[in-house]
């Protein structure tokens, strides 16, 4: 018993040992298969998982990869899917290719296979100011979602993708943690302009930047029924990790107006809210700082991205993540924001196809051109209240500076309820022509209609007509440089027929084509973003010839002996005191009413047609 007892407990150990190798071997070799099996598996589900891993999320949310690092990710999408084209559609100033991906769901990246389709073509641009990067690392993992993982893929049910990771590749790559004051992460990040300092956000309409030029031929390729530019904004503090910009204040004709605020920015608010990312619209106070000033809107220059847009009769959607919210909170805000829009526009695919038609050929009609056209607005007088979600603020007097200093210091949410100036109206208003002319000479001009997508035909002999012309008076041109232009910043103009020689290879433009809304902006001197007011046509200033004044005394005798010389004088001198003893201005006077005068100086070269039955001329 003894040794049964003692043995049994070995024994029992034993059995019990031997039993427990024997499970063990079991579950050895099943805990073997087992990890086997789930090794291999979990190895290659997480090998997928980290291979796929952008730079972005791999460092914890906190880096963003560089130009090289991000041509390499596009490249690999592209290798493993069908649905992904890489390409590029220029080069930078500093001779870098500009990154392009194509996603289609049955593959095409030709715009006329796609054209073949129902569907809508959707572009997402990030980095057009590289420094405000979100939208490289949202779309990054949206497109890696959607075709490895095969997440949202009903983005792609109506809409072709075309997604341009970074446009200003030059200031992508002059990065560092100093680019942006404002700014919370990424942890280096670059440069708001390119490499010859050009934004490339005032450039749509005069487009200097060889960046924008291939931006404009890439457009006019795939005529894109929607863009989606993606930005981060400075300004206040306030609780919306994404303000946007949409096109709504006057540009667009009515139905393209409604839909994006009726249908779009509607749906989108309430699904961003819903996804604990609450929008607004673009904030900007009529004091910088201050909401208590209240908020206002304004119709956007062409210079910009969806002013631009709107003028071809397409929507935009400016995303502005704030500056203040982490890195992380940004991008996820962006990839949310991305997914709600581009889900919208696919359910409104057919819709918005049927409605960009229809401006377009009212925009080619004869009804366009007979209602007068605003080029310029102001913000009305009237507001709206609204409510906004700040962030409570202190405004102390600073002790260092002097100034109001906002202190907003322990991030308490507020909802303000503010006034919003969000009326306007047009200030400056013009006849349309049936065609404008730009004279051949004009060669910078005209060269840049190709890139507009704008269609015009070559005068073949030259001609002597007598047309619409433009003068001007009292110009004052911009003593500082602005985007590498001197600006002309105020003048008067009058108009009237005068009698002009076009030479042969002239342009005649004429107005009955889809972009028409485009060419009063580029033409008409008073137009906020034009070819005149971006000092194109400065030459048309300066008077290169004078006389000396024994010449112009002798002169001005003899004119005088003219009874009609003389009265106009006298009245000049009457209506004008302070010319009187003015040698200068006297015989200014003289030179100009000779015929000595060059009657070019002050006139603007490009003229209007406005009787159709002159173009005939011209066939
Ligand atoms: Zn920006």
């Amino acid at each position: 018993m003894l040794i049964s007892k003692k043995i049994y407990p070995v024994l029992s150990e034993f059995n019990t040992f031997a039993l427990n190798i024997k499970k063990m071997k079991v579950y050895t070799f099943l805990i073997f298969l087992l990890s086997l099996s789930l090794f291999g598996c979990c190895s290659k589900a997480f090998a997928q998982k980290e291979d796929w891993q952008t730079y972005y999320e791999k460092s914890g949310y906190l880096k963003t990869p560089d130009y090289k690092e991000t041509v390499e990710f596009c490249k690999r999408l592209d290798n493993a899917s069908e649905m992904v084209t890489y390409t590029t559609f220029g080069k930078s100033a500093q001779g870098r290719e500009l990154p392009l991906l194509i996603i289609d769901k049955q593959g095409y990246n030709k715009s006329r296979d796609v054209a073949q389709t129902n569907k809508v073509v959707i572009l997402i641009q990030a980095g057009i100011h590289a420094g405000e990067i979100d939208g490289k690392d949202a779309t990054l993992m949206l497109i890696r979602d959607m075709v490895i993982d095969k997440k949202n893929m009903n983005l792609l049910d109506n809409a072709t993708l075309l997604i341009v990771p970074i446009f200003n590749v030059d200031g992508h790559e002059n990065s560092g943690k100093y680019k942006r004051i404002n700014q919370k992460g990424p942890e280096e990040m670059g440069f708001r302009t390119t490499a010859t300092n050009l934004n490339l956000n005032r450039d749509y309409l005069k487009m200097d930047a060889p960046e924008m030029r291939a931006w404009h031929s890439l457009f006019i390729d795939w005529m894109p029924d929607f863009l989606i530019d993606i930005h981060t904004t400075d300004g206040a503090d306030y609780q919306y990790p994404i303000t946007y910009g949409m096109e709504v204040n006057g540009n667009m004709l009515p139905a393209l107006t409604d839909w994006q605020k009726n249908v779009f920015i509607k749906t989108v608010e309430k699904s961003m809210e819903k996804a604990g990312y609450p929008i607004f619209q673009y904030v900007a106070f009529r004091k910088w700082h201050d909401p208590r000033s209240g908020l206002r809107n304004w119709v956007s220059s062409p210079a910009l991205s969806h002013g631009y847009l709107a003028l071809q009769n397409r929507p935009s959607l400016l995303i502005e993540t704030h500056m203040l919210k982490d890195y992380k909170t940004r991008v996820s805000a962006t990839y949310e924001m991305l997914v709600q829009s581009v889900s919208v526009i696919n359910k409104e695919a057919m819709k918005l196809r049927l409605m960009i038609n229809e401006a377009e050929r009212y925009c080619a009609s004869a009804t366009f051109r007979q209602t007068e056209f605003p080029l310029s607005f102001e913000t009305a007088s009237d507001s709206i209240i609204v409510d906004f979600k700040g962030y409570h603020y202190d405004v102390v007097k600073s002790d260092l500076t002097g100034g109001d200093w906002f202190v907003y210091n322990n991030k308490k949410p507020v909802t303000m309820k503010i006034p919003y100036f969000n009326q306007q109206k047009a200030v400056e208003k013009v006849k349309l022509p049936e065609a404008y002319i730009i004279p051949a000479e004009w060669q910078e001009v005209i060269d840049r209609l190709d890139y507009f997508g704008i269609e015009y035909s070559r005068l073949k002999k030259e001609t002597e007509l007598t047309a619409s012309c433009y003068r001007f008076k009292n110009v004052k041109l911009s003593p500082v440089s602005y985007e590498g232009r001197q600006n002309v910043i105020s003048f008067e103009q009058y108009e009237s027929n005068e009698t002009v020689k076009l030479p042969a290879g002239s342009a005649i433009i004429r107005m009955n084509q889809p972009s028409a809304a485009i060419i009063p902006h580029i033409l008409e001197p008073k137009a906020p973003s034009s070819y005149f007011s971006w000092g194109f046509f400065n030459t048309i200033f300066e008077q290169k010839e004078y006389g000396e004044s024994y010449v112009l005394e002798a002169l001005a005798r003899e004119m005088l002996k003219d009874p009609k010389v003389k009265e106009a004088y006298e009245k000049v001198l009457k209506d004008d005191p302070a010319m009187k003893n003015n040698q200068p201005e006297i015989l200014n006077w003289f030179y100009k009413n000779s015929p000595y005068y060059d009657i070019r100086l002050n006139r603007y070269p490009v003229i209007k047609i406005y009787d159709e039955r002159q173009l005939e001329l011209f066939e």
